[in-house]
């Protein structure tokens, strides 16, 4: 059962820590601008890009910046490298709407943009909510045009519309994962024609695009660009207990661990904040965990700690290492008791939520933690004061999910899944409890510190 944790914290050091993490969601729409952001945040604490440094020593504070959509930094500990790093890892991509190559068409005098959808969501509930297009242009010159359109109160928005219930009889008769079809997820963008002759609204958007933002047509096909919710990260309930908003898997875990980071002192391991990319759609990629920027920036710190590097060592120091996987978890709703076994459910403001094992049918597809490790990170979290309690993914054989934990825990790094609980996950608005969101910055903050 759900523990209450609010009468054993101080509501005003959790409210004051989230107004910050409020802050980084609205600056972190997509996973290139939450890079963005977390560089800044971290270069105010002292931290150095790594191309500007030859060599380590102990105190040191760097960062390691993959293709503007991945960051991973790092604290050089006391201790030798090869004893091993404490490292947390998360990701900064979410799921949202992506423009396909060739976006841009005309259907009865409107026109639309198309859209593949990224990651794991439930398409209808993605129609008739005011959507931002935020991304880069890059031109075949190399020349990167950045947009962000919806997110300054003074730009338009975008929407994907829905069937009126008076029309809807057939739909509505759907399965809910027919309700919206993939191929319908086009977005507004325009309806004037300016052109008379051609009576073209494509041709007219295309030249607002071209005097408003410099790029044509052609150029999208080497975009990125993504249609996120344009909803502001708010204050839920009448306490103001909760926050909701678009991005907080993983985003939450992400500011938690990186805020963790960048408040140690001296520590004695040498601590590894890793940001990811593509976790929503497996990780794969050279800005996923996959990649081998992983092991490639520890290898980069290794060999400016010590005066000759070797594989050997790399290897010895990722099996000295331990990880937690700090990824978001289901909160067992009272809206949706039946998909949860209620002894092994997290619940909302349960405290850091600890999962042992994801994956699904009989635990495939995880790495299932080692108990010797559950009782190492437990110990470091209880004599920390910090309010955990233990998660199961749904009930057996609901369904379930998986982590980068699997990826870190390959190299023979010891990996735990170890996150926040979030009603609506995966939803245009997700919702944690101020309380989870505070105790995973001092779970985070007690494993960097831990020996
Ligand atoms: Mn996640
Ligand atoms: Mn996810």
């Amino acid at each position: 059962m759900a523990k209450n944790i609010w009468k054993d914290i101080d509501k005003k050091e959790v409210f004051s820590f989230c107004d910050g993490y409020i802050k980084y969601l609205d600056n972190s729409k997509t996973e290139r601008l939450c890079e963005e952001y977390s560089k800044c945040l971290c270069e105010k604490k002292g931290f150095r890009d790594i191309k500007a440094c030859n060599s380590l020593k102990c105190g040191d504070k760097v960062y390691f910046v993959n293709r503007d959509k991945s960051i991973a930094l790092f604290v050089i500990g006391e201790e030798d490298i090869e004893s091993g790093i404490n490292i947390i890892a998360s990701h900064i991509d979410s799921p949202r709407l992506d423009l396909k190559p060739n976006p841009l068409y005309e259907d009865m005098g409107i026109g639309l943009l198309k859209t593949h959808y990224y990651g794991g969501i439930k398409k209808y509930q993605w129609t008739t909510i005011p959507l931002s297009l935020i991304g880069v242009v890059i031109k075949e010159n190399g020349e990167k045009i950045n947009i962000n359109i919806g997110e300054d109160d003074n730009d338009p928005v975008f929407t994907i519309t829905d069937l009126l219930p008076h029309l809807a009889k057939d739909q509505m008769a759907k399965k809910a994962t027919e309700v919206v079809e993939g191929e319908s997820l086009n977005a507004l963008f325009g309806s004037i024609a300016t052109d008379e002759e051609n009576d073209s609204v494509k041709k007219a958007l295309l030249e607002i695009i071209k005097e408003k933002y410099g790029f044509s047509e052609d150029d999208f096909v080497s975009s990125e660009l993504e249609l996120v919710p344009n909803v502001k990260a708010r204050n839920v309930g009448l306490d103001m207990s909760m926050i909701g908003a678009y991005g907080q898997d993983d985003r939450v875990c992400a500011y938690t661990s990186l805020k963790a980071i960048l408040d140690i002192k001296n520590p004695k391991k040498t601590c590894m904040c890793y940001l990811a990319d593509k976790e929503e759609i497996g990780s794969m990629g050279v800005t996923g965990t996959k990649s081998r920027f992983f092991e490639n920036s520890i290898a980069e710190v290794i060999a400016m700690l010590k005066s000759q590097y070797n594989d050997l060592i790399l290897r010895r120091t990722l099996s000295n290492s331990m990880c937690l996987s700090a990824d978001v978890t289901n909160a067992n709703d009272p809206n949706y008791k039946s998909v949860c076994e209620d002894k092994n459910a997290a619940y909302l403001g349960g405290g850091l939520a600890i999962a042992k094992y994801t994956g699904a049918r009989g635990k495939s597809s995880t790495s299932d933690a080692n108990a010797e490790f559950v009782a190492k990170v437990r110990g470091v979290f209880n004599s920390n004061n910090v309010l955990w309690q233990m998660a199961e993914l749904g009930k057996v054989d609901q369904g379930g999910g998986g982590t980068v934990a699997q990826y870190v825990a390959n190299l023979n790094v010891d990996t735990l899944d170890c996150g926040v609980p979030l009603y609506s996950m995966h939803a245009p608005f997700e919702i944690s409890s101020k309380a989870d969101v505070y105790m995973a910055y001092k779970g985070y903050k007690a494993f960097y510190e831990a020996e």
